[in-house]
C-alpha cells in the first residue's frame, strides 16, 4: 500500500553544516520539507523507497537496487564532518523488484554501504522522527522515458504483493541553468523546461511529461526528470492530488518540492 509519495531537491546548501548563511535563501524550500516531514511522519510507513539521480553512480543504461544491508550517509564530500545517518535496506522487496524487472530491461544489483548525497539530502530531512523505519534505494538509468514509468509500475505491483506502508521519495533538482552565474552555465530554456515540468504535474498531465522534449531537457540540464517518471509510475493508478510546496532557484538551479497527496 502506498501512503505518500513526494518529489524533493538535494542541494548540499540543505544540510545546515554546509549552508550555512545560505540556508536563509532556501527558507520556503525547508519549510516544505518540514511540511513534507509531518505528512511523511502521520503516514506511518513500513518502508520509504527511495530514488536517487546519483544512486547509480555508473550512470549506465541499466537500473540500480543497492543491496547493502546497512545503508549510511554521511556529507564528509562537502566539509560536514559531523551529520552521520543509518538506515536497514528492505533487502527482500529490493530482490523482488529486481527479479520482477529483468524481463523488461537491465537492472543491476548493487552493494554500496554509503549513499549518495541525492539520498542523504531528503533522507536528512524527512527521517528525523523515523529512525526505524527501512529504506531501498534506486538508481535510475540512461535508458528512455518510457521505460522509467515501466518501471515504476513495476514496482508498484511488488508493493501491492508485500502486504506493507510504503512511501516513496523521489529525489532530483530541476534545471541547472537558470542563471547567469548557474554553476552549469546559463540556458535561456532553463525557465521553460522548469515551468513546463511544474505545469504538466499539477494538471496531472503524466503523459505529457513522458514525452517532453529530449532536445529541451538536455539543453537546460537536470537531474530530477527520471527520478520523478520512476515516481508517477509507481503513483500512476492511485487516485492522488498533486501539491506544489515550494519553487526556489536562488543559486540558478530549480529546487521543486511536490506533495502528491495519496488519497
Ligand atoms: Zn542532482
Amino acid at each position: 500500500m502506498i501512503t505518500f509519495a513526494s518529489f524533493v531537491p538535494h542541494s548540499p546548501i540543505l544540510i545546515p553544516e554546509v549552508g550555512k548563511e545560505n540556508l536563509k535563501k532556501l527558507k520556503d524550500t525547508i519549510q516544505a520539507y518540514k511540511n513534507l516531514e509531518h505528512d511523511l511522519y502521520a503516514s506511518k510507513p513500513d518502508l520509504v523507497i527511495l530514488i536517487s539521480p546519483h544512486a547509480n553512480s555508473q550512470e549506465g543504461e541499466f537500473f540500480t537496487i543497492n543491496q547493502q544491508p546497512k545503508l549510511r550517509a554521511d556529507f564528509k564530500d562537502f566539509g560536514d564532518l559531523v551529520t552521520k545517518l543509518e538506515f536497514d535496506n528492505d533487502i527482500g522487496l529490493g530482490y523482488q523488484i529486481k527479479e520482477s524487472c529483468e524481463d523488461y530491461f537491465p537492472i543491476m544489483l548493487t552493494s554500496n554501504k554509503q549513499l549518495d548525497y541525492g539520498s542523504g539530502v531528503p533522507l536528512l530531512y524527512l527521517m528525523e522522527h523515523l529512525p526505524n523505519t527501512k529504506i531501498i534505494s534506486i538508481g535510475y538509468a540512461d535508458l528512455p522515458y518510457g521505460d522509467h514509468i515501466k518501471f515504476g509500475e513495476l514496482i508498484r505491483k511488488q508493493i501491492n504483493l508485500a502486504d506493507k506502508r510504503v512511501a516513496i521519495v523521489a529525489s532530483g533538482d530541476l534545471s541547472h541553468k537558470l542563471h547567469k552565474d548557474s554553476p552549469a552555465g546559463y540556458s535561456p530554456r532553463a525557465q521553460e523546461l522548469d515551468q513546463t515540468i511544474i505545469k504538466l504535474l499539477n494538471n496531472n498531465q503524466v503523459d505529457d511529461i513522458v514525452n517532453i522534449d529530449r532536445k529541451l531537457v538536455k539543453e537546460a540540464g537536470e537531474c530530477g526528470l527520471r527520478s520523478l517518471l520512476i515516481l508517477l509510475g509507481i503513483i500512476k493508478e492511485l487516485n492522488y492530488q498533486p501539491e506544489k510546496l515550494s519553487y526556489q532557484a536562488p543559486f540558478g538551479i530549480g529546487y521543486l518540492v511536490e506533495n502528491f497527496k495519496v488519497k
